[in-house]
């Protein structure tokens, strides 16, 4: 069983309901999950609050970074009980987990504690009425109870994100992870348990969204934050909640993000970017591509070796070595991508390959499993081009302008990411510019130091973290003046 972790403590939620977590390679039962009741996350809370005011608060800053920085070096050593968890709920490759889930797990806390220890204030002298001088600066204090709710894709990566720099500035969690991938956050439980975290830092508490966990948790009347990566209609429900409270939020959310290829780009560097961007963790990153547009003379050979790159995604169990694409998180995800799947052939779509379901054999038949699927035939209006899916597939639209590429890549309500492929510095600079999202990338995708800015604009999010960003939103600014009897200056 998976259980709530409360004050350093494992333990059931106290109205004993349980829900399953299912393996989405072959539908097997990983694990019972223990839900949260109300009063679990009163007490996850209660307990967050008083960490807060008592050891975790007389810790000096070096003391508490180090062990941030411990917790780091514990999930490193225990990579391989992390990796299995994260792939039995999620039924990724193990290879992806081991380069990139995990590792990104560890470095979250060390990033976020080597940037605690630089964050910048702000310090003036003025002058008062009478001519004396004054000192005026900023003191940054933690935020307080932190409630950060996340979803199933990159399930460690995404959590220590904002439990890293929320810890490093001070601030105590609770973590409401998504019902879909309960374990690596259990987990960390015991790491931080190992190290010394002191109790109450980090809680978990498990549950689903609408009158579960979730909702208990973003509704809670003592939670000083909330910080929330998933859905933007989740994101909305969460808003409103957090309205009430008058709770500032960060939101993490959905996109349908454009790439824009240019008739002068390496196809090489373009196809290898567009397989990852499209294809990787079978399409369930929020900034992955859904939506490419190619410029007309390079469109047959990008579709096409596209296509052929395709065609080399191997499903199967994520242990073996040949594995490099799994399955969907679940069957009722593959419904949602199957249900765009024939829409795409009622709005007109050629399917260049893909467009079902894959023969797997007897022992993954129970999976969630899904085809990796091109589109071309399709206008950029239509609802397969508009609509976030969050599969392994990507509408594939031509253009002749620049200024028509530009165009399509912002018609869109989401604006989280967008990729751009050329050789041509000039353009890169001013397309750059003029394109309304968060994060662009140039002839590469998914590379970013964690130091600069990500966050989304439009209906992909509010607010930006990474680096300083982060640590913007995890203290509060307290302005101080202070009067000097000096002389007048
Ligand atoms: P989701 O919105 O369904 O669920 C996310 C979390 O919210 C889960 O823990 C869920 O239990 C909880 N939740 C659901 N309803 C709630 C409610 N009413 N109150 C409180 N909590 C509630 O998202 P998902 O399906 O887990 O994740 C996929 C989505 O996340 C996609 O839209 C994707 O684009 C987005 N995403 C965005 C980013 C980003 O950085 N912008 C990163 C990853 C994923």
């Amino acid at each position: 069983m998976i259980l709530n972790f409360i004050n350093g403590q494992y333990r059931e939620g106290r109205g004993g309901r349980t829900f399953d977590d299912i393996n989405p390679v072959d539908g097997s039962l990983v694990a019972r999950v223990s839900e949260a009741a109300r009063e679990d996350v009163d007490d996850a809370v209660r307990a967050a609050r008083a960490a807060l005011a008592g050891p975790w608060a007389s810790l000096k800053l070096a003391q508490r970074c180090d062990l941030l920085y411990a917790v780091a070096a514990e999930i490193d050593r225990r990579a391989e009980d992390f990796i299995s968890a994260e792939v039995a709920d999620t039924g990724k490759p193990r290879s992806l987990a081991a380069h990139l889930d995990i590792p990104r797990g560890a470095a979250n806390f060390r990033v976020f504690a080597d940037a605690v220890r630089d964050v910048p204030t702000e310090a003036f002298t003025t002058h008062a009425p009478d001519g004396k001088p004054a000192l005026n600066y900023a003191l940054r204090r933690p935020k307080g109870v932190i409630a950060v709710i996340c979803p199933w894709n990159l399930p460690l990566l995404l959590m220590t994100w904002k439990v890293g720099p929320a810890l490093a500035c001070g601030n105590t969690v609770v973590v409401k992870p998504s019902e879909e991938t309960p374990a690596t956050a259990a987990l960390l439980g015991e790491v931080m348990n190992s190290v010394g975290v002191p109790h109450g830092v980090y809680n978990v508490v498990h549950g689903l969204g609408p009158e579960s966990a979730g909702e208990f948790l973003s509704t809670h009347p003592d939670i000083d934050a909330i910080t929330f990566t998933g859905e933007t209609r989740t994101g909305a429900a969460i808003i409103k909640a957090a309205g009430a409270g008058i709770k500032p939020v960060s939101m993490e959310l959905g996109g349908k993000n454009a790439a824009v290829v240019f008739a002068d780009a390496d196809l090489d560097v373009t196809i290898a970017g567009l397989t990852r961007s499209v294809f990787e963790n079978t399409g369930q990153v929020c900034l992955g591509t859904e939506r490419v547009y190619v410029q007309r003379g390079v469109f047959d050979e990008v579709v096409q070796r596209l296509a052929e790159a395709a065609s080399r995604l191997k499903p199967g169990r994520p242990g073996d070595r040949e594995t490099n694409f799994g399955p969907l998180i679940s069957h009722e995800h593959q419904r949602k991508v199957l249900n765009y799947y024939g829409l795409a052939r009622e709005e007109g779509a050629t399917v260049v390959c893909g467009g079902g379901v894959p023969e797997t054999g007897a022992a993954l038949q129970g999976g969630a499993w899904i085809e990796p699927t091109i589109w071309t035939g399709l206008p950029h209006g239509s609802r397969v081009a508009s609509e976030e899916i969050f599969g392994p597939c990507c509408v594939v639209i031509p253009f002749d302008k620049e200024a028509e590429a530009l165009q399509m890549a912002n018609d869109s309500r989401y604006g989280l990411a967008a990729s751009v492929y050329t050789q041509n510095i000039d353009r890169v600079h001013s397309f750059a510019a003029a394109l309304q999202v968060g994060i662009v990338w140039v002839n590469t995708w998914f590379l970013r130091d964690l130091r600069t800015a990500f966050g989304g604009s439009k209906a992909s999010g509010i607010g930006r973290e990474g680096g300083v960003h982060s640590l913007e939103f995890y203290t509060e600014l307290s302005n101080v003046c202070i009067k000097l009897n000096g002389a007048e200056q």
